[in-house]
């Protein structure tokens, strides 16, 4: 077990380098558009500040290439001042003058925000002289941001290896609940997989078939299983090096006995057709995509979800952002809602979509992670939580 922030003495005064994961949608001025990962660190910086601790908090916002103003964190810094109940302030730099003055000038229980630690090349490459800048200015270093935390950069995993260091709560809440996702699912488990990217999901399938009772594909994945099934996709998206993949999966699934469940019918556009009308079809012929899953696949998976013990929802059904192509995630994450099985959700879109439904609250655990949440159920740790002190018993 990792050591966390309560398990850590004397903060008072303490310069205490957080590392949290603020990479939130903003519009072009500036808004933020889902402010969920900055409200679910709250605790920790909260926790931190009361303990009278001097928080210096990095973060990334995008993948800015040098210095852009529109991912700057200035947004974040004035969210935060609205929810804390503490002074904070906000720094230009993340290294120099300014972050050192500001630093001095801060007062026990003050939270100081750097920007961007993405606007620094050293911060992807792990750069450790840039790491080793960043582990100057704080005495103990705590990692929150579990959405990042498949990546071995300066800020989260550099800084790591050169401080005294904890995990924070949110980051401490993201493995407990995750953990209990693989290691003892409540009966039967479901896996509920949509969205697109084959090829970065289909490890965590296999895993899938190891751990869970059934497995449901919906959303642009489905066709590659299709199409590896010998049936007529038209125009949908495939994946073509992940057939045989696909081909391995399905196999797999037979000899262990796993319930394996693909679309029987589809909601389709023609590809050409700019009026993009939506039709509901058991057979896509040649010109026509796959857009969402039909009624009677929405009849199929949902039998399936009300019946589950647990579920873990990765990936949208359908191409959810087009209201004509919704229906098949909304029923699909109703479904999960309404079950009295523990549901546990993770992926960007895949929680976008459930925000946009307003079931967040239905839900039993919702991630902060996308990449990182799967990576996290494949290999049951990611590097930047390994490169933390274990807890001292
Ligand atoms: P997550 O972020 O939850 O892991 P992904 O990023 O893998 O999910 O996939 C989400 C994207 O997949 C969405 O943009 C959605 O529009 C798209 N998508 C899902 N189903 C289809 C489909 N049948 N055709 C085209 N795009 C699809
Ligand atoms: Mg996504």
């Amino acid at each position: 077990m990792k050591r966390t922030i309560r398990d850590l003495a004397d903060l008072e005064g303490k310069v205490v380098l957080l590392r949290e994961d603020f990479n939130v949608p903003l519009d072009d001025a500036g808004k933020i558009l889902d402010t969920t990962r900055i409200v679910n660190a709250i605790p920790t910086i909260q926790y931190l500040s009361d303990k009278k601790a001097k928080v210096v908090i990095l973060s990334h916002l995008g993948r800015p290439k040098g210095y852009e103003i529109r991912k700057s964190l200035w947004p974040v810094a004035m969210f935060l001042t609205k929810k804390l109940k503490c002074n904070v302030t906000f720094s230009n730099s993340v290294l120099g003058p300014e972050v050192e003055e500001r630093i001095s000038m801060m007062d026990n229980g003050d939270v100081l925000l750097l920007e961007n630690v993405r606007f620094y090349e050293g911060e992807t490459t792990c750069d450790m002289k840039f790491a080793k800048e960043l582990a100057s200015l704080g005495k103990i270093f705590v990692n929150d941001a579990f959405g990042v935390a498949h990546r071995q950069n300066a800020s989260n995993y550099g800084v790591a290896r050169l401080l005294p260091n904890a995990i924070g709560l949110l980051m401490e809440k993201e493995i407990n609940e995750l953990s209990q996702v693989m290691e003892s699912p409540k009966k039967p488990f479901v896996a509920v997989i949509g969205g697109a990217k084959v090829d970065t999901k289909v490890k965590i399938l296999n895993k899938f078939i190891d751990k869970a009772d059934v497995i449901i594909i919906g959303g642009a994945m489905a066709y590659t299983f299709l199409q590896a099934k010998g049936k007529g996709i038209g125009a949908s998206i495939v994946y073509p090096e992940s057939l045989d993949i696909a081909r391995e999966i399905m196999f797999n699934a037979k000899e262990n006995g796993k319930k394996l469940l693909l679309p029987i019918d589809h909601v389709c556009a023609r590809a050409r057709d700019k009026k993009q009308k939506a039709i509901t079809t058991d057979k896509i012929v040649e010109d026509m995509v796959g857009y969402d899953i039909g009624p009677k696949t929405i009849e199929l998976f949902s039998k399936e979800i009300e019946n589950a013990g647990q579920i873990f929802w990765n990936g949208p059904m359908g191409m959810y952002e087009n209201a004509k192509f919704r229906k098949g995630t909304a029923k699909i994450a109703q479904a999960i809602a309404n079950s009295k099985a523990y549901s546990v959700v993770g992926g960007g879109d895949s929680v976008a979509a459930v925000n946009l439904l307003n079931l967040g609250s239905k839900m039993n655990y919702i991630s902060t992670g996308g990449g990182a949440t799967l990576k996290f159920l494949e290999n049951g740790s990611l590097p930047a939580i390994e490169v933390i002190q274990e807890k001292i018993l």
